[in-house]
């Protein structure tokens, strides 16, 4: 298979994340909740095969897609989460229906698909989720493991993690998440994207976060609540990320967090390479960026 060009690949992603922005703006634009626009955002990008989410996602040791996806919501911090399902089309739609349908906050496996599928949400096979793409990268990663013994856990391939933040005309945060986790995971494993205070945590009147990079990491140090935790206490919204993101780099993990405070200020904040990103205000104005 020809490999895409980086710039073919960063074109890609930046119309993905801008067509996703733009369909949770469009939400927000018409006095929506933000809940609606955070997961219509995050569905969008499930949909786009160039993300680490739905069609395109990592595949674990099996060669599988195992999806996790959480959303939580800053008003009456409810929270909703699947994880390691495999036939949920859409595992932002699931965790929210857990989110605002059921009493509990998290469902796994089998029985998050029995949940899904008997509430009408689209179902369907594994294999509709991988990409020749990904199915590419996951063989040459083998190959490239079977060369070294010296990898460890932590320098496993971590394609992108999806998130949304969203801060609606009413003062109400969420934050949502979909992930496919982290190449050549073991079956099984999951990481901080469905876990609320991990991968995400929204609280009204402090703000909102969303998380990628290598989980462990993330649930380690309670990333998302203790960002926002910081913004509750008056610190800036930058540093408090970037505060987190050092504390995670001293435990030796490495990542991004995307952040929306009270006041409407944004900050995305990473320790890898790059992260694709974007923002848009109230007035309209946009951000797309990937380094
Ligand atoms: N945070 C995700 C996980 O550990 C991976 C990612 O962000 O790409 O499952």
């Amino acid at each position: 298979m020809k490999e895409k060009t980086s710039s073919q690949l960063e074109r890609e992603l930046k119309e993905g994340i801008d067509g996703a922005l733009q369909a949770g703006y469009e939400v927000l634009r018409k006095g929506g909740h933000c809940i609606d626009a955070a997961e219509k955002a995050v569905m969008m990008l499930e949909n786009f095969p160039s993300f680490n989410a739905g069609v395109g996602a990592a595949l674990n040791n099996k060669g599988q897609v195992e999806l996790d996806a959480g959303i939580c919501e800053g008003a009456l911090r409810r929270t909703g989460a699947v994880c390691g399902v495999r036939t949920i089309k859409s595992p932002i739609q699931a965790a929210r229906f857990v989110m605002e349908q059921t009493k509990q906050v998290l469902f796994m496996g089998e029985a998050a698909e029995a949940l899904a599928q008997d509430a009408g949400f689209k179902m369907v096979e594994n294999s509709y989720f991988i990409t020749p793409e990904v199915f590419a990268k996951y063989e040459n990663d083998l190959i490239e493991w079977g060369r070294s013994s010296c990898h460890d856990g932590n320098e496993k391939v971590v394609l992108g993690t999806v998130g949304a933040v969203a801060l609606d005309a009413n003062g109400n945060v969420c934050s949502a998440n979909s992930t496919g986790g982290i190449m050549h995971k073991p079956a099984g494993r999951v990481g901080d994207t469905p876990i609320c205070g991990a991968g995400m945590y929204a609280l009204n009147g402090a703000g909102a976060v969303a998380c990628t990079g290598h989980g462990e990491f993330f649930v380690r140090t309670s990333a998302a609540y203790e960002a926002v935790r910081r913004m509750r206490g008056g610190e800036n919204i930058d540093t408090a990320l970037q505060a987190v993101l050092k504390d995670i780099s001293s435990l030796g993990g490495r990542g991004g967090m995307i952040a929306v405070d009270a006041q409407a200020r944004v900050s995305m904040q990473f320790t890898t390479t790059s992260m694709v990103r974007a923002s848009i205000d109230g007035q309209g104005k946009r951000r797309v960026e990937i380094w």
